[in-house]
């Protein structure tokens, strides 16, 4: 059923003509065009179908051996994939970054899709190459706000790049601290420079033991994948307790001299804007003072949160960025732009040439290729989806959404710090937050009971959260994710929490009041409810 003829003809065909109107494959696409919601909500059926069911469709290992036709292929495409994926429109799915889509992106992406340019050099991308070095002059103007003259100069220069255009905030975090390791190890008298002769003669050299990463607890896993890709290894990535979930700037001082002490040398210092669990931004001010003292790289980790800055009320939670040597902005989170649209920006225009590479196909010495100084090949024109973005919401749009984020997030916030059998762990510097189901008088108990004796509860309430987490995205309604932290009350041991990302522009203040009501429910149901409530009934005091 559904095969095709192995014909020069029928390819031909697949290559040149368009599906008939009534094909699935253009019912599809009507579908998403007129209305994708009701497309997600007709076809996105979370049905109770778990992982290893979902996998028995795709155990095939071989290759098919003949064509399918492509209305047949988009049937099965429907039952198999779309069925079972995630709606990550919902505005009741509040625990990852990625979130709803404006709509222009779909018409957009097809747009990107046909024309298929390449990136890497310009005989594949001519507009599109200026395009993306004028995208990355707007993210760099919002970050270090320097002169017109100095955009002027730089952002179509061949010997310059403001930034690297990639696939993500891991990428865009790699090719920082890559720069970063190359300007530390470069060329000197005596030593043709760590890219070129490599990581054991460049610690021969400097008579170094190691190199090192700084950031808190808090930071992003990719700095671990950098600090291992790099080289590095990844104990070197001094990662520092924060049960403040920030980066405190003396320890962080101190720290980096003992390193440097034991005949290390530090590379980088990163301060993260806006965690991945928490949303919390690093003292980004004073940690550019301890890079300065310690004479190290400053790298910003501002992914998710780099957004933040179009906005007038909020950009000061930032302050301190625009002295970073480095920073990384996801336009895939805040931006609003489809996956696989990360950026790594640079201070110094000049430091981009630390990582060029040349080919005498292409990427010749003098060419305005991108290519020569990301660490990604051939990519896509995902630069023009931010490009219009940028356009069509302008700052002051952006301004909006970002704003009404963390409006909403202080209102949940609220909302849990009301009600009696919630704790709010980690209130919104972002619109991320972090809190836990927990009964109001044990709440109380805690305050009073011994160290001992308060892990063990808390042991009970990690316990109770996972499970109401997990009923909750098995019910399928709404979904909220789930970490371990230090919390400020419990320093010393981590703690289960709730998390939940405020990204979704439709969610409502009902959506997250019914949202907290189904926990309220779920855990009270459990038998582990009643222990609990039992404990604090026992608290002598
Ligand atoms: C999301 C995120 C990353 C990783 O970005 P990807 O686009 O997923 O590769 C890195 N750092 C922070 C702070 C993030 O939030």
């Amino acid at each position: 059923m559904g095969e095709a003829q192995v014909s020069l003809e029928h390819l031909f065909r697949v290559f040149t003509k368009p599906e008939h109107k009534d094909s699935k494959l253009a019912q599809i696409e009507q579908h998403l065009s007129d209305n994708i919601l009701d497309f997600l909500s007709q076809h996105v059926v979370t049905k109770k179908t778990s992982l290893e069911e979902v996998e028995k469709d795709f155990a095939n290992a071989k290759v098919p051996e003949s064509p399918e036709f492509v209305s047949t292929h988009a049937e099965t495409l429907l039952d198999k994939l779309v069925a079972h994926s995630v709606n990550t429109y919902s505005p009741t799915f509040i625990g990852h970054m990625t979130s709803a889509l404006p709509y222009f992106h779909l018409p957009l992406s097809k747009l990107m899709v046909g024309l298929n340019q390449n990136l890497v050099k310009i005989e594949t991308s001519k507009a599109f190459t200026p395009l993306e070095r004028q995208v990355l002059g707007m993210l760099h103007n919002l970050v270090y706000d320097r002169s017109e003259a100095f955009y002027e100069q730089h952002l179509h220069s061949a010997q310059h790049a403001l930034g690297a255009f990639c696939s993500g905030g891991t990428i865009a975090n790699i090719t920082a601290l890559w720069v970063a390791r190359n300007k530390l190890l470069g060329p000197q008298p005596g030593f043709a420079g760590v890219a070129k002769a490599g990581l054991a003669a460049a610690y021969r050299f400097h008579n170094i033991n190691h190199l090192g990463v700084m950031c808190s607890k808090r930071g992003h896993y990719s700095l671990s994948k950098a600090v291992d890709a790099l080289g590095l290894g990844r104990e070197q990535l001094i990662a520092l307790p924060a049960p403040q979930q920030t980066l405190d700037p003396e320890k962080a001082l101190r720290a980096g001299k003992r390193y440097q002490e034991e005949g290390n040398k530090l590379l980088a210092i990163v301060g993260v804007g806006g965690t991945t669990e928490t949303g919390h931004v690093d003292p980004l001010d004073e940690l550019a003072d301890v890079a300065e003292q310690l004479g190290c790289w400053f790298h910003v980790d501002a992914a998710w949160g780099g957004a933040t800055l179009f906005s007038s009320q909020y950009r000061d939670r930032l302050k301190g960025i625009e002295r970073a040597d480095s920073v990384t902005i996801d336009a895939h989170k805040q931006m609003y732009v489809p996956m696989g649209a990360g950026m790594a920006l640079f201070k110094d225009p000049e430091n981009a040439n630390a990582v060029r590479h040349h080919a005498q196909y292409i990427l010749r010495a003098g060419s305005k290729d991108l290519g020569a100084t990301t660490l990604e090949g051939s990519r896509n024109g995902m630069a023009m989806m931010v490009y219009s973005a940028l356009h069509i919401f302008g700052r002051r749009g952006y301004e909006l959404l970002i704003d009404r984020s963390i409006q909403k997030a202080k209102a949940f916030a609220d909302m849990i710090d009301k009600h009696p059998d919630f704790e709010l762990t980690t209130s919104p510097t972002l619109s991320l937050l972090t809190y836990r189901v927990c009964p109001q008088a044990l709440q109380h108990t805690l305050k009073q009971v011994d160290d001992s004796t308060r892990d063990e509860i808390n042991e009970k309430i990690d316990t109770l959260v996972v499970s109401v987490q997990k009923q909750q995205r098995e019910a399928g309604k709404s979904f909220v994710s789930r970490t371990r932290l230090e919390a400020p009350d419990y320093p010393a041991k981590c703690i289960t929490v709730f998390r939940v990302v405020l990204a979704n522009p439709l969610t409502s203040h009902n959506d997250l009041a019914a949202i907290l009501a189904e926990q309220h429910l779920l855990a009270t149901s459990t038998p582990l409810w009643q222990s609990l409530s039992q404990l604090a009934a026992q608290d002598p005091a």
